[in-house]
Protein backbone atom coordinates (compact mmCIF):
# COMPACT_ATOMS: atom_id res chain seq x y z
CA UNK A 1 0.00 0.00 0.00
CA UNK A 2 1.23 3.75 -0.40
CA UNK A 3 1.26 5.66 2.70
CA UNK A 4 -0.15 8.64 2.16
CA UNK A 5 -0.07 12.09 3.84
CA UNK A 6 -2.32 13.16 6.44
CA UNK A 7 -3.33 15.74 3.70
CA UNK A 8 -3.39 13.70 0.77
CA UNK A 9 -5.78 11.64 2.76
CA UNK A 10 -7.58 14.45 3.81
CA UNK A 11 -7.85 15.91 0.63
CA UNK A 12 -9.42 12.63 -0.50
CA UNK A 13 -11.89 13.14 1.80
CA UNK A 14 -13.21 16.78 1.00
CA UNK A 15 -13.65 14.80 -2.76
CA UNK A 16 -15.98 12.59 -1.22
CA UNK A 17 -17.96 15.07 1.55
CA UNK A 18 -17.76 17.62 -1.48
CA UNK A 19 -20.22 14.60 -2.89
CA UNK A 20 -22.43 14.19 0.54
CA UNK A 21 -23.12 17.21 1.21
CA UNK A 22 -24.55 20.69 -0.13
CA UNK A 23 -22.53 23.35 -1.93
CA UNK A 24 -22.90 26.00 0.92
CA UNK A 25 -22.55 23.64 3.72
CA UNK A 26 -19.62 22.48 1.89
CA UNK A 27 -17.82 26.09 1.28
CA UNK A 28 -18.62 26.94 5.08
CA UNK A 29 -17.77 24.14 7.11
CA UNK A 30 -15.29 22.47 5.26
CA UNK A 31 -13.36 24.14 2.46
CA UNK A 32 -11.08 26.42 4.60
CA UNK A 33 -9.83 23.00 6.79
CA UNK A 34 -6.51 20.65 6.40
CA UNK A 35 -4.74 18.25 7.98
CA UNK A 36 -2.05 18.44 10.40
CA UNK A 37 -0.63 14.55 11.35
CA UNK A 38 -2.19 11.28 11.43
CA UNK A 39 -0.35 8.99 13.75
CA UNK A 40 -1.82 5.90 15.25
CA UNK A 41 -5.26 5.85 13.88
CA UNK A 42 -5.94 9.62 15.20
CA UNK A 43 -6.39 12.39 12.03
CA UNK A 44 -5.20 15.92 13.21
CA UNK A 45 -7.41 18.62 11.47
CA UNK A 46 -7.08 22.30 11.59
CA UNK A 47 -10.10 24.85 11.31
CA UNK A 48 -10.05 28.42 10.75
CA UNK A 49 -12.34 28.89 14.05
CA UNK A 50 -14.28 27.84 17.15
CA UNK A 51 -17.04 28.37 15.19
CA UNK A 52 -16.33 25.74 12.74
CA UNK A 53 -15.19 23.43 15.18
CA UNK A 54 -18.30 22.95 16.76
CA UNK A 55 -20.15 22.74 13.97
CA UNK A 56 -18.19 19.82 12.92
CA UNK A 57 -18.12 17.98 15.46
CA UNK A 58 -22.10 18.49 16.48
CA UNK A 59 -23.01 17.78 12.76
CA UNK A 60 -20.85 16.14 10.93
CA UNK A 61 -18.55 14.57 12.71
CA UNK A 62 -19.71 10.87 12.16
CA UNK A 63 -20.31 11.31 8.36
CA UNK A 64 -16.75 12.57 8.21
CA UNK A 65 -15.71 9.40 10.06
CA UNK A 66 -17.30 6.94 7.88
CA UNK A 67 -15.75 8.82 5.09
CA UNK A 68 -12.37 8.37 6.31
CA UNK A 69 -12.94 4.84 7.20
CA UNK A 70 -14.14 4.22 3.78
CA UNK A 71 -10.65 5.61 2.50
CA UNK A 72 -8.28 4.59 4.90
CA UNK A 73 -10.17 0.85 5.52
CA UNK A 74 -9.20 1.16 9.77
CA UNK A 75 -11.16 2.72 12.48
CA UNK A 76 -10.05 6.72 12.38
CA UNK A 77 -10.67 9.04 15.20
CA UNK A 78 -10.43 12.73 13.75
CA UNK A 79 -9.21 15.60 16.32
CA UNK A 80 -10.00 19.09 15.87
CA UNK A 81 -8.48 22.03 16.15
CA UNK A 82 -8.30 25.78 15.64
CA UNK A 83 -5.77 27.14 13.45
CA UNK A 84 -5.38 30.26 16.09
CA UNK A 85 -5.55 28.59 19.35
CA UNK A 86 -3.96 31.88 20.70
CA UNK A 87 -7.53 33.57 20.53
CA UNK A 88 -9.59 30.77 22.25
CA UNK A 89 -10.94 32.57 25.50
CA UNK A 90 -8.84 30.04 28.31
CA UNK A 91 -9.92 27.70 30.24
CA UNK A 92 -12.97 27.29 28.22
CA UNK A 93 -13.18 23.47 26.12
CA UNK A 94 -15.22 24.56 22.94
CA UNK A 95 -17.40 21.32 22.79
CA UNK A 96 -17.73 18.50 24.98
CA UNK A 97 -16.37 15.55 23.32
CA UNK A 98 -14.32 17.92 21.06
CA UNK A 99 -10.68 17.04 21.32
CA UNK A 100 -8.58 20.24 20.92
CA UNK A 101 -4.89 19.81 20.50
CA UNK A 102 -2.66 22.82 21.11
CA UNK A 103 -0.39 23.47 17.94
CA UNK A 104 3.94 23.58 18.24
CA UNK A 105 4.24 27.58 19.14
CA UNK A 106 6.16 27.38 15.62
CA UNK A 107 3.59 26.40 13.85
CA UNK A 108 1.45 28.71 15.61
CA UNK A 109 3.68 31.56 15.23
CA UNK A 110 4.52 30.79 10.99
CA UNK A 111 1.12 29.59 10.77
CA UNK A 112 2.87 28.26 7.46
CA UNK A 113 1.56 25.30 5.15
CA UNK A 114 4.36 22.88 4.55
CA UNK A 115 2.29 21.70 1.94
CA UNK A 116 3.12 24.59 -0.20
CA UNK A 117 6.88 24.02 -1.88
CA UNK A 118 8.82 25.38 -4.67
CA UNK A 119 9.04 21.85 -5.59
CA UNK A 120 5.80 21.35 -6.01
CA UNK A 121 5.02 24.72 -7.73
CA UNK A 122 4.87 23.71 -11.63
CA UNK A 123 6.52 26.45 -13.57
CA UNK A 124 5.16 27.74 -16.72
CA UNK A 125 4.99 30.78 -18.62
CA UNK A 126 1.84 32.62 -16.98
CA UNK A 127 4.10 32.14 -13.39
CA UNK A 128 7.50 32.12 -14.11
CA UNK A 129 8.81 35.29 -13.30
CA UNK A 130 6.72 35.06 -9.98
CA UNK A 131 8.47 32.12 -8.98
CA UNK A 132 12.27 33.25 -10.13
CA UNK A 133 11.33 36.30 -7.91
CA UNK A 134 9.89 34.59 -4.88
CA UNK A 135 12.76 31.74 -5.28
CA UNK A 136 15.55 34.75 -5.68
CA UNK A 137 14.46 36.29 -2.28
CA UNK A 138 14.23 33.48 -0.53
CA UNK A 139 17.56 31.98 -0.96
CA UNK A 140 19.17 35.59 -0.90
CA UNK A 141 16.72 37.89 1.35
CA UNK A 142 17.04 41.25 2.06
CA UNK A 143 18.08 42.78 -1.75
CA UNK A 144 16.76 46.03 -2.21
CA UNK A 145 15.64 44.53 -5.60
CA UNK A 146 13.94 42.30 -4.21
CA UNK A 147 12.55 44.17 -1.28
CA UNK A 148 9.16 44.51 -1.33
CA UNK A 149 8.34 41.48 -3.41
CA UNK A 150 4.74 42.34 -4.63
CA UNK A 151 3.30 39.09 -6.11
CA UNK A 152 0.22 40.20 -7.75
CA UNK A 153 -2.89 37.90 -9.93
CA UNK A 154 -6.36 36.31 -9.40
CA UNK A 155 -7.87 33.99 -7.22
CA UNK A 156 -6.40 30.42 -7.16
CA UNK A 157 -3.47 30.85 -9.57
CA UNK A 158 -0.33 30.39 -6.89
CA UNK A 159 0.13 33.35 -5.08
CA UNK A 160 -0.35 31.98 -1.60
CA UNK A 161 1.63 28.80 -2.78
CA UNK A 162 4.68 30.72 -3.44
CA UNK A 163 4.45 33.02 -0.47
CA UNK A 164 4.58 29.87 1.50
CA UNK A 165 7.45 27.88 -0.58
CA UNK A 166 9.17 30.92 0.64
CA UNK A 167 9.16 30.89 4.18
CA UNK A 168 9.08 27.37 4.31
CA UNK A 169 12.63 27.55 2.49
CA UNK A 170 13.66 30.41 4.83
CA UNK A 171 11.98 28.93 7.61
CA UNK A 172 13.84 25.38 7.14
CA UNK A 173 17.85 27.84 7.10
CA UNK A 174 16.94 29.20 10.53
CA UNK A 175 15.16 32.44 9.48
CA UNK A 176 12.15 33.85 11.59
CA UNK A 177 9.83 33.61 9.34
CA UNK A 178 6.25 35.32 9.84
CA UNK A 179 3.61 35.02 8.03
CA UNK A 180 0.40 36.23 8.31
CA UNK A 181 -2.51 37.09 5.68
CA UNK A 182 -3.57 40.97 5.66
CA UNK A 183 -6.72 39.70 7.25
CA UNK A 184 -5.11 38.20 10.38
CA UNK A 185 -2.62 40.57 10.50
CA UNK A 186 -5.09 43.46 11.02
CA UNK A 187 -7.16 41.05 13.71
CA UNK A 188 -3.92 40.76 15.90
CA UNK A 189 -3.79 44.37 15.58
CA UNK A 190 -7.29 45.16 16.18
CA UNK A 191 -6.87 42.84 19.65
CA UNK A 192 -3.52 44.25 20.48
CA UNK A 193 -5.39 47.84 21.04
CA UNK A 194 -7.99 46.00 23.28
CA UNK A 195 -5.98 44.27 25.25
CA UNK A 196 -3.34 47.20 25.64
CA UNK A 197 -0.30 45.01 24.00
CA UNK A 198 0.42 47.14 20.74
CA UNK A 199 4.14 46.56 21.87
CA UNK A 200 3.92 42.93 21.93
CA UNK A 201 2.33 42.90 18.66
CA UNK A 202 4.64 45.42 17.00
CA UNK A 203 8.04 42.92 18.28
CA UNK A 204 6.59 40.05 16.89
CA UNK A 205 6.51 41.68 13.56
CA UNK A 206 9.82 43.66 13.68
CA UNK A 207 11.49 40.95 15.03
CA UNK A 208 10.87 39.11 11.16
CA UNK A 209 13.79 38.04 9.44
CA UNK A 210 11.59 37.65 6.96
CA UNK A 211 7.73 39.16 6.66
CA UNK A 212 5.19 37.03 4.75
CA UNK A 213 1.54 39.35 4.17
CA UNK A 214 -1.04 37.51 2.07
CA UNK A 215 -3.47 39.45 0.39
CA UNK A 216 -2.58 43.19 1.79
CA UNK A 217 -4.96 44.30 -0.56
CA UNK A 218 -7.10 43.80 2.80
CA UNK A 219 -5.71 46.43 4.56
CA UNK A 220 -7.13 48.99 2.24
CA UNK A 221 -9.25 51.75 4.15
CA UNK A 222 -8.00 50.27 7.62
CA UNK A 223 -6.09 53.18 8.22
CA UNK A 224 -4.76 52.50 11.85
CA UNK A 225 -3.66 49.19 10.46
CA UNK A 226 -2.16 50.43 7.67
CA UNK A 227 -0.30 52.65 9.56
CA UNK A 228 0.94 50.33 11.96
CA UNK A 229 1.66 47.80 8.65
CA UNK A 230 3.82 51.18 7.33
CA UNK A 231 6.27 51.70 10.36
CA UNK A 232 6.87 47.71 10.73
CA UNK A 233 7.38 48.22 6.92
CA UNK A 234 9.99 50.77 7.17
CA UNK A 235 11.72 49.55 10.06
CA UNK A 236 12.38 45.90 8.36
CA UNK A 237 13.25 47.48 5.20
CA UNK A 238 15.89 49.70 6.53
CA UNK A 239 17.20 46.66 8.14
CA UNK A 240 17.35 44.63 4.85
CA UNK A 241 14.99 42.03 5.81
CA UNK A 242 13.15 40.61 3.07
CA UNK A 243 8.97 41.69 2.67
CA UNK A 244 6.87 39.53 0.68
CA UNK A 245 3.42 40.70 0.06
CA UNK A 246 0.44 38.98 -2.07
CA UNK A 247 -2.62 40.84 -3.91
CA UNK A 248 -4.77 40.25 -6.45
CA UNK A 249 -3.88 43.86 -7.74
CA UNK A 250 -0.91 45.74 -8.61
CA UNK A 251 0.05 48.75 -5.98
CA UNK A 252 -1.31 51.07 -7.82
CA UNK A 253 -5.21 49.27 -8.11
CA UNK A 254 -5.53 49.01 -4.14
CA UNK A 255 -8.39 51.05 -3.55
CA UNK A 256 -7.83 53.54 -0.56
CA UNK A 257 -4.49 53.57 0.57
CA UNK A 258 -2.48 56.16 1.40
CA UNK A 259 0.23 57.11 -1.23
CA UNK A 260 3.20 56.78 0.93
CA UNK A 261 2.46 53.26 1.62
CA UNK A 262 1.62 52.49 -2.20
CA UNK A 263 4.43 54.32 -3.05
CA UNK A 264 6.18 51.90 -1.11
CA UNK A 265 4.83 48.58 -1.89
CA UNK A 266 6.62 49.69 -5.68
CA UNK A 267 9.64 50.33 -4.38
CA UNK A 268 11.23 46.17 -4.82
CA UNK A 269 10.16 44.02 -7.74
CA UNK A 270 6.13 43.60 -8.30
CA UNK A 271 4.93 40.98 -10.22
CA UNK A 272 1.91 39.40 -11.78
CA UNK A 273 0.82 35.74 -12.26
CA UNK A 274 -1.34 35.08 -15.48
CA UNK A 275 -3.91 32.65 -15.93
CA UNK A 276 -2.34 29.30 -17.02
CA UNK A 277 -2.39 27.84 -20.50
CA UNK A 278 -3.49 24.50 -21.44
CA UNK A 279 -0.72 23.02 -21.20
CA UNK A 280 0.16 24.55 -17.52
CA UNK A 281 -3.01 22.73 -16.62
CA UNK A 282 -2.67 19.79 -17.53
CA UNK A 283 1.03 19.89 -15.95
CA UNK A 284 -0.48 20.39 -12.75
CA UNK A 285 -2.95 17.88 -13.08
CA UNK A 286 -0.52 15.25 -13.64
CA UNK A 287 1.59 16.66 -11.03
CA UNK A 288 -1.20 15.80 -8.00
CA UNK A 289 -2.63 12.78 -9.53
CA UNK A 290 0.89 10.99 -9.88
CA UNK A 291 1.59 12.28 -5.93
CA UNK A 292 -1.63 11.25 -4.83
CA UNK A 293 -1.16 7.60 -6.59
CA UNK A 294 -3.89 8.17 -8.51
CA UNK A 295 -4.57 6.30 -11.79
CA UNK A 296 -5.96 8.44 -13.98
CA UNK A 297 -6.17 7.85 -17.75
CA UNK A 298 -4.45 10.89 -19.93
CA UNK A 299 -7.72 11.88 -21.98
CA UNK A 300 -9.62 12.71 -18.70
CA UNK A 301 -6.64 14.95 -17.02
CA UNK A 302 -6.61 16.99 -20.37
CA UNK A 303 -10.79 17.06 -20.23
CA UNK A 304 -10.25 18.72 -17.03
CA UNK A 305 -7.99 20.33 -18.21
CA UNK A 306 -9.61 21.91 -20.69
CA UNK A 307 -12.92 22.58 -18.85
CA UNK A 308 -11.65 24.12 -15.71
CA UNK A 309 -9.71 27.40 -17.34
CA UNK A 310 -9.23 30.21 -14.75
CA UNK A 311 -8.62 28.57 -11.21
CA UNK A 312 -5.93 26.20 -10.13
CA UNK A 313 -7.89 25.94 -6.86
CA UNK A 314 -10.34 24.91 -8.87
CA UNK A 315 -8.55 22.33 -11.05
CA UNK A 316 -7.01 20.13 -8.26
CA UNK A 317 -10.66 19.94 -6.71
CA UNK A 318 -12.55 18.80 -10.14
CA UNK A 319 -9.84 16.15 -9.96
CA UNK A 320 -10.57 15.05 -6.55
CA UNK A 321 -14.24 15.36 -7.31
CA UNK A 322 -13.80 12.84 -10.83
CA UNK A 323 -11.43 10.72 -8.21
CA UNK A 324 -14.32 10.55 -5.49
CA UNK A 325 -17.19 9.97 -8.06
CA UNK A 326 -15.35 6.98 -9.08
CA UNK A 327 -14.50 5.23 -6.14
CA UNK A 328 -18.40 5.77 -5.34
CA UNK A 329 -19.55 4.16 -8.31
CA UNK A 330 -16.75 1.83 -8.25
CA UNK A 331 -16.03 2.11 -12.04
CA UNK A 332 -12.90 2.99 -14.29
CA UNK A 333 -13.01 7.22 -14.86
CA UNK A 334 -13.98 7.97 -19.01
CA UNK A 335 -13.88 11.75 -19.58
CA UNK A 336 -18.16 10.84 -19.85
CA UNK A 337 -17.45 10.23 -15.96
CA UNK A 338 -15.76 12.86 -15.03
CA UNK A 339 -18.42 15.10 -17.38
CA UNK A 340 -21.20 13.84 -14.88
CA UNK A 341 -18.71 14.65 -11.93
CA UNK A 342 -18.09 17.79 -12.98
CA UNK A 343 -21.88 18.93 -14.09
CA UNK A 344 -22.19 21.55 -11.85
CA UNK A 345 -19.50 23.08 -11.99
CA UNK A 346 -19.53 23.54 -15.89
CA UNK A 347 -22.91 25.21 -14.90
CA UNK A 348 -21.33 27.57 -12.75
CA UNK A 349 -18.74 28.41 -15.64
CA UNK A 350 -19.10 30.57 -17.99
CA UNK A 351 -22.05 30.01 -19.93
CA UNK A 352 -24.19 31.13 -16.78
CA UNK A 353 -21.89 33.93 -16.74
CA UNK A 354 -23.33 35.31 -20.24
CA UNK A 355 -26.92 34.84 -18.59
CA UNK A 356 -27.54 36.81 -15.83
CA UNK A 357 -30.90 37.75 -17.53
CA UNK A 358 -32.00 34.33 -17.76
CA UNK A 359 -31.07 33.15 -14.26
CA UNK A 360 -33.15 36.39 -12.77
CA UNK A 361 -36.09 35.38 -15.23
CA UNK A 362 -36.01 32.10 -14.08
CA UNK A 363 -36.53 33.08 -10.11
CA UNK A 364 -39.41 35.94 -11.07
CA UNK A 365 -40.84 33.07 -12.71
CA UNK A 366 -40.59 30.22 -9.91
CA UNK A 367 -42.29 33.41 -7.20
CA UNK A 368 -44.62 33.88 -10.13
CA UNK A 369 -43.23 37.31 -10.35
CA UNK A 370 -41.74 39.78 -13.41
CA UNK A 371 -37.97 40.19 -13.77
CA UNK A 372 -38.85 44.27 -13.20
CA UNK A 373 -40.26 43.38 -10.18
CA UNK A 374 -37.12 42.42 -9.11
CA UNK A 375 -35.77 45.10 -10.58
CA UNK A 376 -38.42 47.43 -8.97
CA UNK A 377 -38.47 49.53 -5.38
CA UNK A 378 -41.24 46.98 -4.59
CA UNK A 379 -40.49 45.84 -0.46
CA UNK A 380 -43.48 43.29 -0.31
CA UNK A 381 -42.03 40.68 1.70
CA UNK A 382 -42.45 38.01 -1.63
CA UNK A 383 -40.68 40.45 -3.82
CA UNK A 384 -38.08 40.87 -1.02
CA UNK A 385 -37.58 37.59 -0.72
CA UNK A 386 -37.63 36.52 -4.00
CA UNK A 387 -35.29 39.38 -4.79
CA UNK A 388 -32.56 38.30 -1.91
CA UNK A 389 -32.82 34.55 -3.88
CA UNK A 390 -31.81 36.09 -7.16
CA UNK A 391 -28.88 38.09 -5.60
CA UNK A 392 -27.74 34.55 -4.13
CA UNK A 393 -27.67 33.24 -7.20
CA UNK A 394 -25.92 35.81 -8.92
CA UNK A 395 -22.83 35.65 -6.36
CA UNK A 396 -22.94 32.03 -6.28
CA UNK A 397 -23.10 31.24 -9.94
CA UNK A 398 -21.83 34.12 -11.76
CA UNK A 399 -18.25 36.13 -11.55
CA UNK A 400 -20.00 39.38 -10.99
CA UNK A 401 -18.67 41.59 -8.39
CA UNK A 402 -21.37 42.46 -5.71
CA UNK A 403 -21.57 46.09 -7.42
CA UNK A 404 -22.60 44.53 -10.51
CA UNK A 405 -25.37 42.23 -9.14
CA UNK A 406 -26.37 45.41 -7.35
CA UNK A 407 -26.84 47.13 -10.47
CA UNK A 408 -28.70 44.30 -12.17
CA UNK A 409 -30.81 44.25 -9.32
CA UNK A 410 -31.93 47.70 -10.08
CA UNK A 411 -28.97 49.94 -8.57
CA UNK A 412 -28.74 48.47 -5.28
CA UNK A 413 -25.56 48.94 -2.82
CA UNK A 414 -23.00 46.06 -2.94
CA UNK A 415 -23.55 45.53 0.88
CA UNK A 416 -27.22 44.84 0.78
CA UNK A 417 -26.35 41.87 -1.92
CA UNK A 418 -23.58 40.60 0.27
CA UNK A 419 -26.13 40.59 2.97
CA UNK A 420 -28.88 38.87 1.09
CA UNK A 421 -26.21 36.30 -0.13
CA UNK A 422 -24.67 35.68 3.21
CA UNK A 423 -28.65 35.55 4.95
CA UNK A 424 -29.67 32.99 2.38
CA UNK A 425 -26.56 30.95 2.73
CA UNK A 426 -26.69 31.01 6.41
CA UNK A 427 -30.66 29.92 6.38
CA UNK A 428 -30.08 27.02 3.27
CA UNK A 429 -27.48 25.57 5.90
CA UNK A 430 -30.87 24.74 8.62
CA UNK A 431 -33.94 25.03 6.23
CA UNK A 432 -34.92 22.04 3.89
CA UNK A 433 -37.78 23.88 2.71
CA UNK A 434 -35.44 26.51 1.30
CA UNK A 435 -32.91 23.99 -0.07
CA UNK A 436 -36.08 22.01 -1.70
CA UNK A 437 -36.83 25.77 -3.52
CA UNK A 438 -32.83 26.82 -4.12
CA UNK A 439 -32.76 23.10 -5.75
CA UNK A 440 -35.84 23.23 -7.83
CA UNK A 441 -34.74 27.11 -9.27
CA UNK A 442 -31.46 25.26 -10.13
CA UNK A 443 -33.00 22.35 -12.13
CA UNK A 444 -35.37 24.81 -14.03
CA UNK A 445 -32.18 26.98 -14.93
CA UNK A 446 -29.61 24.06 -15.73
CA UNK A 447 -32.51 22.59 -18.07
CA UNK A 448 -32.92 26.55 -20.45
P1 LIG B 1 -4.09 32.16 -4.65
O1 LIG B 1 -3.43 32.45 -3.34
O2 LIG B 1 -3.43 32.85 -5.80
O3 LIG B 1 -5.56 32.40 -4.63
P2 LIG B 1 -3.25 29.47 -4.09
O4 LIG B 1 -1.80 29.68 -3.89
O5 LIG B 1 -4.06 29.25 -2.87
O6 LIG B 1 -3.89 30.62 -4.97
O7 LIG B 1 -3.41 28.25 -5.10
C1 LIG B 1 -4.59 27.47 -5.18
C2 LIG B 1 -4.22 26.01 -5.31
O8 LIG B 1 -3.62 25.78 -6.56
C3 LIG B 1 -3.24 25.55 -4.27
O9 LIG B 1 -3.58 24.26 -3.84
C4 LIG B 1 -1.92 25.55 -4.98
O10 LIG B 1 -1.05 24.57 -4.45
C5 LIG B 1 -2.32 25.22 -6.39
N1 LIG B 1 -1.43 25.82 -7.39
C6 LIG B 1 -1.50 27.08 -7.89
N2 LIG B 1 -0.55 27.29 -8.81
C7 LIG B 1 0.15 26.14 -8.89
C8 LIG B 1 1.26 25.72 -9.68
N3 LIG B 1 1.84 26.53 -10.58
N4 LIG B 1 1.72 24.46 -9.50
C9 LIG B 1 1.14 23.64 -8.61
N5 LIG B 1 0.08 23.96 -7.84
C10 LIG B 1 -0.42 25.20 -7.99
MG1 LIG C 1 -4.30 33.18 -1.61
Amino acid sequence: MVTRTAQQIWDTALGELQLQVSKANYRTWLEKTRALSYKDNQLIVSVPNTFVAEYLDKNLRSLIEKTLIGITQSEIKVSITVDNPDRLPEANPVHQGLALVNLPATANLTRLNPKYTFDNFVVSKCNQLAYAAALGAAEKPGLPNYNPLYLYGGVGLGKTHLLNAMGNLAANRGMRVVYASAEQFTNEFVNSLRERKTGDFRNKYRNADMLLIDDIQFISGKEQTEESFFHIFNELRDADRQIALTSNCPPNSIPSIEDRLRSRLEWGLTTGIQLPDFETRLAILQNKAEKEGVNMPPDVLEYIAQRIKQNIRELEGSLNRVVAYSRLLRTMVTPELAGEALEDIATKHPKTVSRPALLLETVAQYFSLETSDLKSKKRDKSTMFARQIAMYFMREQTDFSLASIGLELGGRQPIVVSQAHKKIATQLEQDPELQRQIGEIQQRFTRR
